[in-house]
């Protein structure tokens, strides 16, 4: 084994391919909000593997949950019930509030299973003719990786060479509700967005913009489906972004942070009437629901409610966000946030300040070129916060 981060750089970068960028450092150990390298140099995570590890790194009751089932059973596949999946199932129907689940390993999946899910459901209960279904999206998405994703994608990076594309995606203005109006039609079967763009650097949309997608498409019959893969279990201080207007989609598509940080696991939890769209050999997946994952998944979410996660992000966001929004820069042009998922808007690249903030022992890393995210375990504390703060003032207040 390697034993110097210039060794393990190394030999990642001779045998890897090329489709990450990272910053040059080593995660060897981690607890909490806390990273270490191989040196032994300690490190602020305020990336949190892009809001997977709402929980913190390696939270004890979720590694309990994980290692108790590890001794019991892992994989079952679907071909045979598990003990946990069924507790599973009712976990999260309590959490979202919806009646039915469909798991899935990573988001992406969970995101292709919402568009058959719709796709089906405009179909069989709305009527739309044979392969004429359309799923209406929003510039600046994103949902994914895969080539049906990558076909709604409205960025050229994530597009070049990778045609021919899935049809039936018409992509609208994000934000913009007189778009969404003007796009649907009778064969429009859903709706798909994000209720915060994360990727797209924390794009957070006017007041009364989920609200009215809502009514429009409840109005014309099309399904609402938040992806809130990102933006879920009490990343942006609510339990779901949609909470913020007080929105139920049709149906959730949801990852990340599901697994704790510990393990992939995905979901779709939505309408009856919707997920029955599917029988048996229309869909799934091998590792879908595999016991050491539900199990994962429940204690994950326990820790979101005992240690009422969505309750800290919003209180100490709020305080994080106002204490940003006092750093004089002539470089930053705007920070904006919910809960503790900040974007901090920059005149210039930001990859140069997260290198900076690298050295002063704080992570996090660079979105769409001029933004930094800033989007910590929930599980942080005000001081680390106000540690945090110190570290990106002095860097941003020297620009
Ligand atoms: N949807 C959103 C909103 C995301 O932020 C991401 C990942 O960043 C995905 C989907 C894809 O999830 P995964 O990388 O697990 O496939």
């Amino acid at each position: 084994m390697d034993t110097t981060s210039s060794m393990i750089i190394e030999k990642t970068e001779k045998y890897g391919a090329r489709n990450y960028n990272p910053l040059p450092i080593v995660i060897s150990r981690a607890e909490g909000v806390w990273v270490e390298d191989p040196e032994g140099n300690r490190y602020m995570d305020m990336l949190s593997a892009y809001s997977a590890l709402n929980q913190g790194h390696r939270h004890p009751h979720i590694l309990r949950a994980l290692l108790e089932q590890a001794e019991k059973v892992t994989l079952t596949s679907r071909a045979f019930h598990s003990e946990t999946l069924g507790s599973f199932y009712e976990k999260l129907a309590n959490y979202t509030g919806k009646p039915m689940i469909l798991p899935m390993n990573t988001g992406a999946e969970a995101v292709e299973t919402a568009v058959k899910a719709v796709r089906r459901w405009g179909y069989d209960v709305k009527g739309i003719p044979a392969d004429q279904a359309e799923i209406i999206v929003c510039e600046g998405n994103f949902h994914g990786r895969t080539v049906t994703i990558t076909s709604f994608s409205s960025s050229p990076e994530y597009r070049r060479g990778f045609g021919p594309f899935t049809p039936g995606f018409r992509i609208i203005p994000y934000g913009d509700t007189a778009a969404l109006r003007e796009a649907i039609g009778p064969n429009t079967a859903g709706f798909l967005f994000e209720p915060i763009q994360g990727e797209a650097g924390i794009v957070i949309p006017q007041a009364g913009y989920l609200r009215e997608c809502y009514e429009l498409c409840q109005a014309n019959n099309v399904l609402f489906v938040a992806d809130e893969i990102q933006t879920g279990f009490g990343r942006t201080g609510r339990r779901f972004a949609c909470d913020w207007e007080g929105v139920t989609p049709n149906l959730y598509v949801m990852g990340k942070a599901l697994g704790g940080g510990v393990f992939p696991i995905s979901a779709v939890a939505g309408d009856r009437e919707v997920l029955d769209v599917f029988e048996p050999g229309s869909h799934g997946s091998t590792f879908g629901g595999n016991p050491l994952g539900c199990a994962v998944a429940i204690a994950a979410l326990e820790v979101i409610e005992n240690e009422q996660l969505a309750e800290r992000s919003d209180e100490l966001g709020t305080y994080f966000l106002k204490r940003l929004q006092e750093i004089q820069s002539p470089q930053i042009t705007e920070i904006r946030g919910r809960g503790l998922f900040i974007g901090i808007d920059l005149k210039v690249s930001a990859r140069p300040f997260c290198e900076e903030l690298k050295a002063k022992g704080l992570l996090c890393k660079e979105t769409h070129e001029h933004i930094i995210r800033l989007a910590p375990p929930l599980t942080i504390t005000k001081e680390e916060l106000d540690w945090a703060w110190q570290q990106v003032n002095d860097v941003l207040s020297e620009a």
